[in-house]
């Protein structure tokens, strides 16, 4: 039984580095990297963190994918991938923490009108504006999952006012939290700032769709670092331009890397970042020789994706 290493993201995480990790921790495993994957009938494990369409149909006795993030859409929406092949995502507070950093980040930069005084001061301009009180500032969290009750709690104890929603309706300390579609139109109400840490599954899929956006308070700014298909992007520009809400901190996008003709790049209500807001995994990594040995000995496996609930 051998696991495969096939990340096919180089400039992030090497296969060989991962490979080398791994062995460090579970020496004498059967460990292969995308470059050498040797016989694909010995393949029963496969890592990656861009799946391709199909990729799972090259070993025929794949047992389990593991992903090296939280959203596992592109393997879940792949029609081809046999039932029996299970799949496997990691769970890691590093990277969280850094995209709850990522939310808190772009918010102050509002509160405090950063933007605007980077632009006076290429002009020597001296203009003075009064700091927005977060304890005045509503932040929504959509999704209070792992990562999304991890940015809740970066903004309660910065001093803000939040609320969240979810599927289920969560109880969390100082965070109004709600479900349901009336439960988004009352978070949605009330937010200046919304950050989605949704994932992306058939329910969530265009959720910021013009319909949506128009429930979005004028000043709002939408912050999504969930996934880039939760928004209708067309839909997104359309509401920018109407005013209906202020901005959107995007670092996902629905074709990544977004190609250089597309609209969002130049809209000046949009900022952009490339999918960088949760990057280190931190300890989690080895989440993943864990699983291998689990397979092998017919354990539980670590943080299995519900493959009918998409998430
Ligand atoms: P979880 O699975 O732990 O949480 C998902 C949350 O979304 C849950 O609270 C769930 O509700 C809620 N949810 C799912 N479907 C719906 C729905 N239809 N309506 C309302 N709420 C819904 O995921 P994580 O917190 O670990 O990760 C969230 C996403 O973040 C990932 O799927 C991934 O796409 C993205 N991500 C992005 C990164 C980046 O760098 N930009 C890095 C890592 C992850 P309930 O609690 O009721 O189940």
């Amino acid at each position: 039984m051998a696991l495969l290493i096939d990340l096919k993201m180089p400039d992030w995480m090497k296969d060989e580095d991962l490979r080398a990790e791994l062995l460090r921790h579970y020496p004498g495993q059967d460990i292969r990297i995308g470059a050498d994957p040797g016989n694909p009938e010995e393949i029963e494990m496969l890592t990656v963190s861009t799946y391709k369409r199909g990729e799972a149909l090259k070993y025929p006795n794949l047992k389990l994918i593991q992903k090296t993030g939280a959203g596992v859409n592109a393997i879940l929406d792949d029609r081809e991938l046999p039932e029996s092949v299970q799949v496997t995502r990691l769970q890691t507070s590093t990277s969280g923490n850094e995209m709850a950093e990522y939310a808190l980040a772009y918010v102050l930069q509002e509160q405090r009108h950063l933007r605007q005084y980077h632009r006076h001061q290429a002009r020597s301009e001296w203009v003075a504006y009064p700091p927005r009180k977060a304890a005045d500032t509503t932040v929504a969290v959509l999704g209070l999952g792992r990562i999304g009750i991890l940015v809740a709690e970066r903004f309660v104890v910065n001093g803000f006012r939040v609320v969240g929603w979810s599927r289920s309706r969560k109880e969390l300390a100082d965070v109004g939290c709600f479900a349901g579609d009336d439960g988004l139109q009352q978070v949605l109400g009330t937010a200046d700032y919304v950050v989605s840490v949704l994932p992306s599954t058939p329910e969530t899929r265009h959720i910021f769709n013009h319909a949506l956006l128009r429930q979005f308070k004028p000043n709002a700014l939408l912050i999504n670092v969930g996934r880039g298909d939760l928004v209708n992007e067309p839909e997104l520009i359309r509401a920018l331009d109407e005013g209906l809400l202020a901005g959107a901190i995007l670092d996902v996008m629905s074709i990544e890397p977004l190609p250089s003709d597309n609209p969002l790049w130049l809209h000046p209500a949009v900022q952009l970042t490339p999918h960088v807001s949760g990057y280190h995994l931190g300890d989690a990594i080895l989440d993943i020789g864990e699983n291998f040995r689990r397979l092998q000995s017919g354990e539980p496996l670590l943080h299995p994706v519900d493959r009918s609930r998409g998430y």
